[in-house]
């Protein structure tokens, strides 16, 4: 493998140069087969913003023998062809592409490229990142220029977290409650209650009332659905529902009911699984937002529902009688058992159910994912691993709520599986990174969080371990840095734990914390 002459986040497994160049203009005509027609317009999109004319040609062809979302790139005097098997590798090879094109504008308008060779696919199959619109909503156009960004390092999944403690985020006809009332907390920031934060955090801002319309996720589908990204809904249950409590009191054990709440952690405020009602309430809904989101898989959540299981054990008729019947002894079992009936459910609907690692047990169904965040057993992981798929997503390495100090950019991009037990790689379906937002707000500290630390994850999620190096990742993210100023994306200078920066706890913390408010400063000092 020859030098890469240009930046390519993530790293293509093969790269040539070949000695030839290639002028490209607007006029310059790009030709697909028909299946992959989005590629081609991913790419005149791009093109229209230049002035001068040329000739020769871009053309997309279809080659069964690429492996699947791989594609070949070809450069030299005649003009540029890209091939692949299907569509998603015909799009990434249009990524590869534009990023190439903006490393060779002249002053003229044109770009010229330099020859090359690239045969390139991808590691995983499941490349994602997740936004938690509950703690805060971050509204349609932030969204979508987040999925452009995933696009442009071919994340292919984008999870988005749509109901939580803190608020119901989608329209809903069949349930009206959960939007007159579930969509709606008394403040806007929250507090940091139970941490060590709340000297910090405390209750800021009024009323808080949001949720996105059934046209509006059907915008984001479709417009994420052209940059090949499919869109995985997450109704986190039975645990982090004071949403759905707060509107519908008899879904708890007790029916006694909660409000939506104003603050982090963990609340007892969970479903009660001993109740038929329950079930209906959970498929009636789950029906509603299946028919908004065409794809395969669906996030059920599970995790962090310890409290409402000891209410299951002790306090509740329903619950107790439940467990008799079905032989359970602990609530973590008949959370499985809930679990179960759901996946049974969702599968009789053709989808593939996801739950976050702790909300897993032994009698959990094997057709459920793995969401792994919390660290685990690695005995444990070996033995889970060997039943069901696993999507990871450590905390320790992909949490990008996480201060910088916490969780360097280095330590992102040096993610290894192994250390975790993972035993066969063939049932890694790939890796996610998170943004849990607590604690990010708006815009301006989601972009923190997220840039630059989403390139170090995609070259996790895309290329070979043997092809990675971060000294080299490091080079190449410097055009990525005067990218992301160009489309004003407030990327974090701080990549590193830094000198006189104190961070009280692990989380960015409080609306705009210690290391927020250090990198204003050095954006400040910059040309
Ligand atoms: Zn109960």
């Amino acid at each position: 493998m020859n030098n890469l002459k240009y930046s390519i986040i993530p790293k293509p497994q093969r790269y040539d140069t070949v000695d030839a160049t290639f002028i490209v203009t607007p006029d310059t005509q790009v030709l697909c087969v028909a299946d992959f027609v989005d590629a081609g317009k991913y790419l005149t999109d791009y093109l229209k913003t230049k002035t001068d004319a040329s000739n020769g040609s871009i053309k997309f062809n279809k080659d069964s023998s690429i492996p699947s979302e791989g594609y070949t790139l070809k450069i030299d005097e005649n003009g540029v062809v890209i091939a692949a098997s299907d569509a998603n590798g015909a799009f990434y090879g249009a990524v590869t592409l534009k990023i190439m094109l903006m490393q060779s504008k002249t002053a003229d308008g044109k770009a010229v490229l330099n020859g090359a060779d690239i045969y390139d696919y991808p590691r995983f199959s499941y490349r994602g990142g997740m936004l938690d619109d509950s703690r805060h909503f971050f509204g349609v156009e932030l969204v979508k220029k987040m999925l452009d960004n995933m696009a442009l390092v071919k994340l292919n999944k984008f999870h988005w977290h749509l109901s939580d403690d803190q608020g119901y985020r989608i329209e809903s006809d069949v349930y009206p409650l959960l939007n007159e009332i579930g969509s709606k907390r008394k403040f806007e920031h929250l507090e940091a209650k139970n941490l060590p934060l709340s000297m910090i955090c405390k209750n800021e801002g009024g009323e808080y009332f949001y949720y996105y319309t059934k046209d509006e996720i059907r915008d984001i589908v479709a417009y994420a659905k052209k940059l090949h990204i499919d869109v995985i809904p997450e109704i986190d249950i039975p645990g982090h529902t004071s949403c759905m409590i707060a509107a519908y009191p008899e879904l708890v054990c007790n029916s006694v009911g909660c409000e939506v709440v104003s603050e982090s952690g963990i609340m007892k405020n969970v479903l009660c699984p001993g109740k038929d009602s329950t079930y209906e309430f959970v498929e009636n809904l789950l029906s509603e937002v299946i028919e908004l989101f065409p794809y395969e898989y669906f996030h059920i959540g599970g995790d962090e529902a310890g409290l409402g299981h000891k209410i299951w054990e002790k306090d509740c008729p329903d619950c107790k009688k439940l467990m008799q019947e079905k032989g359970v002894k602990t609530g973590n079992e008949l959370q499985s058992v809930f679990m179960n009936r759901i996946t049974d459910f969702l599968k009789s609907k053709g989808k593939t159910p996801i739950a976050w690692s702790d909300g897993i047990t032994d009698i959990t169904n094997e057709g459920i994912a793995c969401h792994y965040w919390t660290l685990k057993n690695p005995l444990w992981v070996k033995k889970e691993s060997k039943k069901r798929k696993f999507i990871l997503s450590p905390s320790t390495h992909f949490y990008f709520d996480m201060n910088f100090g916490y969780l360097p950019l280095k330590k992102t991009y040096n993610f290894n599986e192994a250390k975790l037990g993972i035993s066969d790689i063939n049932t890694v379906m790939g890796v996610e990174f998170e943004t849990w937002s607590e604690w990010i707000t708006d815009k301006d500290t989601l972009e923190f969080s997220v840039f630059p630390r989403i390139f170090a994850l995609a070259e996790v999620a895309w290329t070979k371990d043997k092809y990675k190096n971060y000294k080299d990742f490091y080079k190449r993210l410097d055009f990525f840095k005067l990218y992301m100023k160009s489309q004003n994306i407030n990327f974090s200078r701080v990549e590193k734990k830094k000198l006189g920066v104190k961070n009280v706890t692990c989380y960015h913390l409080g609306v705009k914390g210690n290391e927020y408010k250090y990198n204003e400063k050095l954006k400040k000092t910059e040309k």
